[in-house]
């Protein structure tokens, strides 16, 4: 089936009645019950981020307000007064664009018009929008209004930034919040739009498009549309990652592993940026999504898979899990402060091109593989835990020769070591053999302490290795290798 020759889904699909409106419930709900009791208050405030359906849920309250055939707590859309509302011609009905309406002389003017009853309807709708954008004085004129309003006259007043609208407005209003569509629930409407009109569309596809639209249901109708245009009616997961300039999941696998892996060329470390920079793409962008993807790969190390929350579709999840399980976190986060503090460099060099972009991040990428060639403290504990349960080996079968050599010796007044001389007193001795046994001794220092703290139970060396070594970075030189064993 072919589509419609001039479709605007955002258009078509906008909601007539409450039930049709995406999420929204509690504003719907206490709406709904308060025409049902017809008791539909005079000014209500609608608060919530852009095309979530503020607008919409007032027209409809409009409509409902002034209905001649109510449908319990719906209008019919079918009256006279509901078709004048819907097709704009209404004159008891007045949409205020707030932020070209702003002077003080289109409030007076309205605050005029208030006054005179409606032409045929039982109430006179005000919706103002985008309403704190009004001035000061503006504002001030409104408050009179809104303090003594007209019982024929309703205001739906709606706004992106309830911090800018004045205290003694809020207080003068019935304040609803609306709230971003969640992702999944975006998703489900386009799919649900998709099948209406014969579209055939991934369900990649859907989630890449209401991830672009933001909790928007407009903007994401938009982008669909948008997608519909670019792709025909087959609407794939690829070509809308591509429209919604979404880079492929690979390149950033790609990336991270080239990092991780001490083996990787100079040269080789900088292909996915070559990519990206010889498809003419934006490399802070490509970044900035590279930071999202590492947080991305964190969570889903933590064993997070909330698609909504991590912001890729359930298939990707499952994609990258393996590869992610294998990642150390410390590395990870360390990658992510490299880029973080790469992007805020590049943000106050404000770069004049690509090319200068590239050579930046390249530089960083050289310099973050080779701190990662060096072990993390993760790797190091580890390390050093197997070292002291084979040395806890050795240990035991050095005690064993002690107690042997203390049979051997003579009995005497003290319990010495196999080296101390006889003629020193038995406090000395002790001092002496552990002196020796510790700080003098530089190579046996790491094995002694070791094998004397695994041995004793109140000192548990691996939490107290992870205080001293927390936070630095080792040179692998200075590191002993371990011993055959
Ligand atoms: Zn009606």
């Amino acid at each position: 089936m072919t589509r419609p020759a001039h479709l605007v889904l955002a258009r078509k699909y906008r909601p007539l009645k409450f039930a049709e409106v995406v999420e929204q419930t509690t504003a719907v709900r206490a709406l709904q019950n308060a025409a049902l009791e017809d008791r539909i208050g005079s000014a209500y405030l609608f608060f919530g981020p852009r095309g979530v359906g503020k607008t919409t849920i007032a027209r409809i309250l409009a409509r409902r307000v002034n209905c001649t055939n109510p449908q319990q707590g719906e209008p019919c859309n079918e009256c006279e007064s509901c078709r004048s509302i819907i097709d704009g011609r209404s004159l008891d009905v007045i949409e205020i664009d707030a932020a070209s309406n702003r002077r003080i002389e289109d409030v007076r003017e309205l605050r005029e018009n208030v006054k005179f009853q409606p032409m045929n309807s039982k109430r006179k709708v005000y919706i103002i929008d985008e309403v704190h954008m009004l001035t000061t004085e503006s504002f001030n004129a409104l408050l009179k209004t809104l303090e003594e309003p007209p019982e024929h006259a309703a205001f739906v007043l709606a706004t992106t930034e309830l911090n800018k609208v004045p205290e003694t407005i809020l207080s003068r209003c019935q304040v609803f919040t609306f709230r971003k569509v969640p992702l999944h629930r975006v998703q489900e409407y386009l799919a649900e739009i998709c099948r209406n009109e014969n579209i055939e569309a991934e369900n990649d596809a859907l989630f890449w498009i209401a991830r672009k639209g933001d909790g928007s249901v407009r903007d994401s109708l938009s982008f669909l549309e948008q997608a519909i245009s670019f792709c025909g009616n087959k609407v794939t997961a690829e070509k809308v990652r591509e429209l919604a300039g979404v880079y492929p999941l690979e390149l950033f696998l790609q990336l991270t592993g080239l990092l991780l892996d001490p083996a990787t060329p100079a040269q080789e470390l900088a292909t996915p940026v070559m990519e990206i920079f010889d498809q003419g793409g934006d490399l802070n962008r490509f970044i900035w999504d590279y930071l999202d993807h590492l947080r991305i790969l964190r969570y889903i190390r933590s064993g997070v898979e909330d698609s909504d929350f991590l912001g890729i579709p359930g298939s990707q999840i499952q994609n990258i899990k393996s590869t992610a399980l294998e990642f150390d976190p410390s590395r990870i986060s360390l990658i992510f402060d490299e880029i973080h503090g790469l992007l805020t460099t590049a943000f106050f060099l404000k770069l004049r091109n690509s090319y200068e972009s590239r050579i930046l991040i390249e530089m960083e990428l050289l310099k973050i593989h080779d701190r990662l060639k060096k072990p993390s403290v993760s790797g190091l504990l580890s390390k050093i835990q197997k070292l002291s349960v084979s040395l806890a080996g050795q240990d035991a079968r050095r005690s064993e020769d002690l107690m042997a050599d203390l049979q051997e010796d003579p009995p005497g007044p003290s319990q010495s070591g196999p080296g101390s001389k006889p003629e020193s007193t038995g406090q000395a001795r002790k001092e002496s053999s552990s002196a020796a046994g510790k700080p003098e001794n530089p190579a046996q220092t790491g094995t002694g302490g070791l094998s004397g703290s695994a041995g004793n139970d109140s000192i548990p060396i691996e939490d107290e290795l992870q205080k001293q070594f927390l936070g630095t970075m080792v040179d692998p030189d200075s590191v002993p290798n371990e011993p055959e064993e």
